[in-house]
């Protein structure tokens, strides 16, 4: 169908729907017709995907190839541990990456978009999922188009068709039908058309839904590039080629070793078995999904914490975080604004009390003022309250009108918080809005945009056209020719004055609007080009947002970890400073002990950076700026897009919050993208976590996690690759000293297979501890492992072997007829040795003594569950045959317990002289 062609008559028609919308029982029926309207992202995943991939790692191959060998040489025993070891780890992995990858899904899923219908006549939200062909929707700025969409009634919309043209400036749409128009037109050319996706930068529009799911455009795309691979976190890609290195560097040493062996005059048989054990000895089997649930944790972790994940690689990212650009308004203050000061005619006010309450008075020096007597105050208060888009809630303010200003009154404001305080301000002075609004009609806005700072309303009046005018001071004063004074009198303009007394009122960290008016058409018209030049000045309202409290401390907390915070707001400079001295921007010297500031580095830091600034300099002048200042001020959404790419120049990780529709390309840019859950839906969509409380302490919290999530997977691979690296220098050792193998393969799977099982997935629940949140971002390239661990793995690695060769020396007395109780009581000791080390890996640098059993409780009766099953298959008949087990006498097992106890020695020495004091806690 061409709907672009027909009339919006026909359209309506030929979907037969009208513009009252659909009926919800048509709807149902549609909706079972056509499916759900949504396109699969990525990779749906399925029960099988995931029960196959438990068999595509190469850790895999390795056992399957071993399995074969010893079923070649007829060694029963060990192909039956080896097949069973396949089935285990099999099951285990696919329950654990089944469940936590739905978690995940239904995490992510948590943040669904939603599409505004007419259904039999109504206005409702519902979620966009749930639309179908023939559905009336309402679309305005800040919205995506939730379905492919022909418009009915367009008023000024524009739409930025990115997604799908690529061309990133928004195209103007029209309703009228493109009767001329070519059967194939392009996509880019339907202007009279919506798709799936494009996101509604201004304006507003009706339009009925002419597809939905992969009917859509970018449906059919997304169904065309469908790719097979699943998403893979930097992290998840660095582990997989690890450990296909590791496999490839084994089988190397497996075949080199039993080939000389052999050479050496071995038994042949023996060497094949030699390198069955040590191929199968390094393999990091739980590597995969130790990082699938620690990942999978981090998401549901931070989900607790209002961080909403749509992006997994996100998680890793988070922890290596150095910057967070953070929007002042709602992100670290409140958004619960109040007028406090206001200055109108050469007079100064004050408004008595706060948060979100009618009661309270206009004041002058402590006794309250007539405002009736004061024209320039009564102006001022006047178009605050009706160049204002918001509402206290009806019925309340209606009670208000009627009886003044009771104690702790309860109304439920909708709308810009700021034009909230605008109300109540208005309402404290004893302006009732309702009768002001008879009087002066509205006929047309002028709606605030960021770029233009300004808002203004068109209103009837006797005397001709009303303009109200209200916006940023600078703004303002630049568009008047006249100050109202005292006595109503219109005065010549003095503008140095005025930017003086709102520059004073910012100092004390309010945030300033000014208010203006003019008369007659002329006058409107230019005020709605931006050309005016001659309106009257009124007065000035500032209004107090405190910081939230939590935001911070959660800013103490970020510079106690080595994160810069800087602040990005639209506001005036002065306003953002007196701000960010509130909120500790001053005071980064909190990391690792370094001496405190000086005073003249800590003015500066606060010192704002303009807009027009951030406009006029060239990157490296401006590189120079953004190291001496964490406030910019004035600024417009698009320019923060520059201040993320050159802190990327930087090798900074950057995180940036936003929540409008110009701060997608600044959210796309950055390494983490926050969106705010009360911002647009453009800027959730370009993101990469949603903050559903808009609170800057969830950003941290989030911080915190991913460095919890990276630390649990890199601690869990130090402890399976330093018992790995034992395994193999055992063999390699007992094989150069001439010895029997002291472990047999089926041996090596038992402990590293099954009794480890249990111990390395745990270390994936472990919590993040303070230590670790106050040291220094890792640095970004350093990979799973770095060079102070590397050297730990290696000294470990030494350390249970000659702890595990003393055991089967001492047994074996180089004697072959006691081999069993020998190899034995070797193994029990490797065993208790990783019980023991296990708890050294809960941290990198913190000592094991300072963490309490309690606060990973996982952990603690995994490796209880596993030791019992040990001790239990030293016993029991059957394992006693296939594992070549014998009981241990009381002796041996107390001369094992305490070589595994000195696992302990080894990780606390290292800990203690090559990992930074601070990362210690101490
Ligand atoms: P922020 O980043 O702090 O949210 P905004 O971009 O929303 O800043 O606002 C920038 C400036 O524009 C404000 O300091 C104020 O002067 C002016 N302003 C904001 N909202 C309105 C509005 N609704 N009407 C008029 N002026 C406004
Ligand atoms: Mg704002």
């Amino acid at each position: 169908m061409i709907w672009y062609q027909k009339s919006v008559e026909d359209v309506l028609g030929e979907l037969e729907t009208d513009r009252q919308g659909l009926t919800d029982k048509e709807a149902e029926s549609r909706l079972r017709q056509y499916g759900a309207n949504k396109i699969q992202k990525g990779k749906e995943i399925s029960a099988w995907q995931v029960l196959i991939h438990q068999f595509t790692s190469p850790l895999i191959y390795v056992l399957l190839g071993a399995l074969v060998v010893t079923l070649v040489i007829q060694s029963w025993a060990d192909a039956i541990v080896i097949g069973a070891v396949l089935v285990i780890n099999a099951t285990v992995g696919f329950i654990q990456e089944y469940q936590a990858e739905s978690a995940v899904q239904s995490l992510m899923e948590m943040i669904t978009p939603k599409a505004v219908v007419i259904r039999d006549g109504k206005r409702r939200q519902i979620d966009s999922k749930d639309l179908v062909p023939g559905d009336i929707v309402h679309l305005e700025a800040g919205r995506m188009i939730p379905a492919d969409v022909r418009l009915l009634e367009v008023q000024s919309l524009q739409v930025n068709e990115s997604t799908l043209t690529g061309e990133s400036e928004p195209v103007n749409k029209h309703d009228d039908p493109l009767e001329d128009a070519a059967d194939d037109l392009t996509t880019a050319d339907q202007d009279n058309m919506g798709f799936m996706g494009t996101a509604v930068t201004s304006g507003e529009a009706q339009a009925v839904v002419t597809a939905t799911g992969k009917k859509t455009k970018i449906g059919q795309i997304a169904e065309e590039v469908q790719e097979a691979g699943e998403i893979e976190t930097p992290l998840e890609r660095r582990i997989r080629r690890l450990t296909k290195w590791i496999t490839v560097a084994i089988l190397l040493v497996a075949v080199v070793a039993s080939t000389l062996g052999w050479l050496a005059g071995r038994d042949p048989v023996d060497m094949v078995l030699l390198g069955v054990a040590l191929a199968v000895a390094a393999i990091p089997a739980g590597l995969p999904i130790v990082v699938t649930v620690a990942l999978a944790l981090g998401v549901s972790r931070m989900a607790k914490r209002h961080a909403v994940i749509r992006n997994l690689p996100a998680v890793d990212t988070l922890g290596s975080t150095t910057v967070i650009i953070s929007d002042k308004t709602g992100t670290i203050t409140q958004n619960q604004m109040t007028v406090r000061r206001i200055f109108a005619g050469h007079e100064q006010y004050q408004v008595s009390g706060g948060g979100l309450s009618f009661s309270g008075e206009i004041r002058q020096d402590d006794t309250a003022v007539e405002i009736e007597e004061k024209t320039p105050l009564w102006y001022t208060l006047v178009t605050g309250c009706l160049c204002n888009d918001a509402q206290l809630r009806k019925s309340d303010a209606e009670k208000h009108d009627q009886e003044k200003s009771k104690e702790g009154e309860e109304f439920e404001p909708v709308g810009d918080p700021m034009e909230v305080a605008l109300l109540l301000a208005a309402s404290k002075a004893g302006i009732d809005r309702r009768e002001l609004e008879k009087s002066y009609p509205r006929r047309k806005t002028l709606p605030f945009r960021t770029e233009r700072r300004y808002m203004a309303t068109f209103h009837d009046d006797e005397e001709g056209p009303l303009v109200l005018v209200k916006g940023a001071p600078e703004k303002i004063i630049s568009m008047c020719a006249s100050q109202l004074s005292g006595e109503g009198r219109e005065d010549e303009l003095d503008g140095e004055y005025l930017v003086e007394e709102s520059e004073e009122l910012a100092g004390e960290g309010l945030r300033v609007l000014a208010m203006a008016i003019g008369r007659g058409e002329e006058l409107a018209e230019k005020v709605g080009d931006d050309e005016a030049d001659d309106l009257v000045f009124v007065g000035l309202q500032g209004m107090l947002d405190p910081p939230r409290q939590s935001a911070v401390e959660a800013i103490d907390n970020c510079h106690r970890s080595g994160i810069r915070v800087v602040m990005v707001t639209g506001d005036h400079g002065r306003t953002a400073s007196a701000i960010a001295g509130k909120i500790h921007l001053d005071q980064p010297a909190m990391r690792g002990g370094t001496e405190p500031l000086d005073e003249g580095t800590r003015e500066k830091l606060l010192q704002a950076c303009s807009g027009q600034e951030i406009k006029r300099l060239e990157d490296d002048e401006f590189d120079a700026r953004l190291d001496a200042t964490n406030v910019f001020a004035r600024v417009e959404p698009l320019q923060k897009l520059r201040l993320v790419n050159r802190l990327k120049k930087k090798n900074e990780i950057v995180a940036v919050t936003g929540d409008g529709v110009n701060d997608a390309p600044a959210l796309k840019t950055a390494h983490i993208g926050a969106a705010m859950g009360a911002g647009t839906d453009v800027a959730k969509d370009a993101s990469d976590m949603v903050i559903t409380d808009n609170n800057f302490a969830s950003v941290y919290a989030a911080v915190r996690e991913g460095r919890t999530a990276f630390r649990n997977i890199r601690m869990a691979t130090f402890f399976l690759l330093s018992t790995g690296a034992a395994d193999i220098l055992i063999i390699l050792s007992a094989l150069i000293a001439g010895w029997p193998l002291p472990l047999l393969p089926a041996q090596i799977l038992w402990c590293n297979v099954v009794t480890n099982g249990i111990a390395d997935v745990a270390l994936a629940f472990e919590p993040g501890e303070r230590a670790l949140y106050e040291s220094k971002p890792r640095p970004p390239r350093e990979g799973v492992l770095n060079a102070v661990l590397l050297e730990r793995l290696v000294l470990v690695g030494i350390w249970l072997t000659v702890g595990t060769l003393a055991m089967f020396w001492w047994k074996s007395g180089g004697a072959a007829d006691n081999l069993d109780e020998a190899r034995t009581a070797a193994l029990t000791t490797l065993v208790l040795f990783q019980k023991v080390h296990v708890f050294n890996c809960r941290s990198e640098s913190v000592s094991i003594f300072k963490k309490s059993l309690m606060t990973n409780k996982l952990l603690f009766l995994g490796v209880m569950a596993s030791l019992g099953i040990h001790v239990a298959a030293l016993y029991i008949p059957l394992t006693q045959e296939l594992l070549r087990f014998t009981p241990l006498s009381a002796s041996t097992w107390a001369a094992a317990s305490g070589i595994a106890a000195t696992a302990i020695i080894v990780n606390e020495l290292h800990k203690h002289f090559r990992t930074p004091a601070t990362e210690q806690g101490r």
